[in-house]
């Protein structure tokens, strides 16, 4: 993978790109973000760009077509190695470990490396299971690091969420750890390293990264998967970060407009007098839109109403709005102000609840557009 086809991170790709430079490759790194980032991307661009033969030194990205880019990109590369939570499947009854399992491994990173734990639990076929890094694996990893690099300078290891390691496991990957064997570089990418020892977290090298921002993310859905850039800024709002929520949920959300939905919705609150006959005709369409797509609207709603306060308390804080967002926004800010801001998040929290716990979608509707008309007025 290339580091220029993973949207944003620009400090982190350069300070990758400076270790490798300056020749301070740490052996062990700890890649940490959330679910659904650029964690494991980055890891898998960097691998690249350590071990690509026609690079030149100060160049920007590996070159992507030598042999070991070639290979590497393919994961298909002797020197790249990978340990990833497993467990037994109808293909893989028992001892299930990380080997077993590379070529589901490769199909599922190369469709979209930006997926989570619960989406390679469902390729891999584990049903309800539970996935480790078995004990079973310390074996393995020993076996694996003894032996020299094949053809790179690097031999390197890919350790996909080590905080799912037993514990055998965990310090098998301390033992090499604190005698790192030569030319062979750790990369742990991990969702979650609080979980991890205190005594790894203290060998390794820790890379942060940070979530997606929603420009990045709308960007990427719009010229990469010509998701429609209303759309795509609306999808974007509603990952908080995660290009995997984003992409997942691309197909779901992009037949509604939630912004055109919210304003309607709004307006009608904030109405005066006999508006009553309005909702219950908007809660109708509430109704229409089923419970995921309703409890979908509410976060998108939860989303945009932060962004209106934020804009209130200065404009600063809610930079690259939409032309159709900005409107709405800098006229609803005057509404929205500290003293109702709680109230009305509020609101559309206990509104998500009861959709959750499957409410009456009309009742719940109407009750909270007469709650947030009351709040609104306040302001
Ligand atoms: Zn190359």
């Amino acid at each position: 993978m290339l580091f220029s086809v993973i949207p944003g991170q620009v400090s982190v790709k350069q300070l990758l790109r400076q270790s490798v430079q300056r020749q301070h490759v740490a052996h062990a790194q700890l890649f940490r973000g959330s679910e659904g980032g650029a964690a494991l991307a980055l890891a898998l661009a960097y691998a690249q760009y350590l071990n690509c033969e026609e690079r030149a030194a100060d160049a920007e990205d590996s070159c992507g077509h030598c042999p070991a880019c070639v290979k590497t990109a393919k994961l298909a590369h002797p020197d790249l190695n990978f340990i990833v939570p497993v467990t037994s499947t109808k293909a893989v009854p028992k001892d299930a470990t990380s080997s077993k399992f590379m070529a589901e491994w490769r199909a599922f990173v190369l469709d979209n490396p930006y997926q989570g734990l619960n989406d390679w639990m469902q390729h891999i076929g584990a049903e309800n299971k539970q996935g480790s890094i078995s004990k079973e694996e310390a074996g393995q990893l020993q076996r694996l690091v003894s032996l020299k690099a094949f053809e790179a300078r690097f031999k390197i290891v890919i350790i996909w969420l080590p905080e799912l390691m037993h514990p055998a496991a965990a310090n098998a990957v301390l033992k090499l750890l604190e005698e790192p064997p030569p030319a062979t570089v750790f990369l742990l990418v991990s969702h979650a390293p609080e979980q991890l020892l205190p005594t790894i977290i203290s060998r390794v090298q820790p890379v942060v990264v940070r979530p997606f921002s929603e420009n990045d993310i709308t960007a990427y859905l719009n010229e990469q998967h010509q998701v429609p850039a209303v759309k795509a800024r609306q999808v974007a709002q509603l990952a908080e970060g995660s290009l995997g929520a984003a992409l997942a949920s691309r197909e779901q959300s992009a037949d509604h407009d939630y912004f055109t939905f919210f304003v309607a919705w709004m307006r009608l609150c904030f109405g005066y007098g006999s508006k009553a006959a309005d909702i219950l005709k908007q809660s109708e369409e509430f109704q229409k839109l089923g419970r995921e797509n309703q409890k979908e609207l509410l976060s998108y709603s939860l989303g945009l109403l932060r962004k209106v306060l934020l804009f209130g308390i200065d404009p600063k804080f809610v930079p690259h709005l939409a032309a159709a967002e900005q409107q709405f926004i800098t006229g609803f800010a005057r509404f929205v102000t500290p003293r109702n801001a709680d109230l009305l998040t509020k609101e559309l929290t206990d509104a998500h609840y009861h959709i959750e716990r499957n409410a009456n979608p009309k009742m719940v509707f109407v009750d909270s557009s007469l709650r947030l008309g009351g709040h609104l007025r306040m302001a």
